[in-house]
């Protein structure tokens, strides 16, 4: 089976956020980089399914050409196939121009190759986090989608897919070619091996440009939210503090 996942290049968990002085963009200048978790659990149930039933993994991002980091790791992890659409093109990216462009993408690699069986997005991105692309690619490829996803299991013409609510799962039979939205905690996502690092290097990545008309939205500006102080207090030292700690818990009214 040919499967391919939509990975996105975004700014890494504890990294200090800090905004451009035309407030319009995040200033990356002193930013790490990476994958989304639900991303990377959606790479390894890639390659999982690819290890079972047999096939390829296709890791296509839309991003600045930094993003080849990212799929020089996905590389390491077990894909085979790369394509990046640059978008530091000047333009504002929205979800409508992103989700315009990797339907098209996937129509022209679906015409120059095999078609992809499974398309694995993330829940949703873990910066602007739109809930959006996933869904949007779909409709326009008129293909079945489900988010939330936790379970795969690939079937002969469907896909099972199941995904948590409160006491339970709801369990989805999808035909394929299906689109699924998958969350961290579906797998526990390998490591790269060293011989997987020396792989990726040569991986072969494909840049592809689009052209695309601008989505329904405009960015206005950008907010920083006002930083928060929290104070420590000390309430003493050893067992003389024993007195203070019990008249806090009072206070607190967890007595
Ligand atoms: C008005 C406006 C202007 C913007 N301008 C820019 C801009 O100039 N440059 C810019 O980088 N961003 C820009 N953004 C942010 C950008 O539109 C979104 O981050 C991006 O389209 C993802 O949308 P989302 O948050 O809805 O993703 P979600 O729908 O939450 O993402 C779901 C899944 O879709 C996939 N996905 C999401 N984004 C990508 C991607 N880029 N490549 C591959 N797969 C992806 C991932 O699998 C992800 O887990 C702008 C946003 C708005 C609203």
């Amino acid at each position: 089976m040919r499967i391919l996942v939509c990975v996105k290049r975004v700014p890494a968990p504890g990294s200090r956020i800090n905004i451009t002085s035309d407030a319009l963009n995040v200033d990356a200048a002193h930013l790490g980089f990476t994958t989304s978790p639900h991303e990377e659990c959606a790479v390894e149930e890639a390659a999982q399914l690819v290890e079972l039933h047999g096939g390829s993994v296709c890791v296509l991002t839309v991003g600045p050409a930094e993003a080849e980091e990212q799929l020089r790791y996905a590389a390491s992890v077990g894909a085979n196939e790369f394509v990046l659409i640059p978008n530091d093109t000047g333009h504002d990216w929205d979800p409508q121009r992103t989700s315009h462009v990797i339907s098209e993408a996937i129509v022209a690699l679906e015409a120059s190759g095999e078609p992809f069986d499974l398309i694995l997005f993330g829940n949703e991105s873990a910066d602007s986090g739109g809930y959006q692309i996933g869904v949007r690619v779909a409709v326009t490829l008129g293909r079945g989608v489900v988010n939330g996803i936790k379970g795969i299991e690939v079937l002969d013409n469907s896909v099972t897919a199941s995904r948590e609510v409160d006491g339970g799962n709801e369990v989805y039979s999808v035909p394929l070619p299906a689109v699924l939205g998958v969350k961290e905690g579906i797998n526990l996502p390998r490591y790269p091996t060293m011989k997987g690092r020396l792989a990726s290097k040569k991986a072969e990545i494909t840049f592809t440009t689009i052209e695309s008309e601008p989505g329904a939205q405009e960015k206005v500006r950008l907010h920083q939210p006002e930083e928060k102080i929290s104070e420590t207090e000390i309430l003493g030292d050893g067992p003389d503090a024993a007195s203070a700690i019990v008249d806090l818990l009072d206070e607190l009214g967890v007595l």
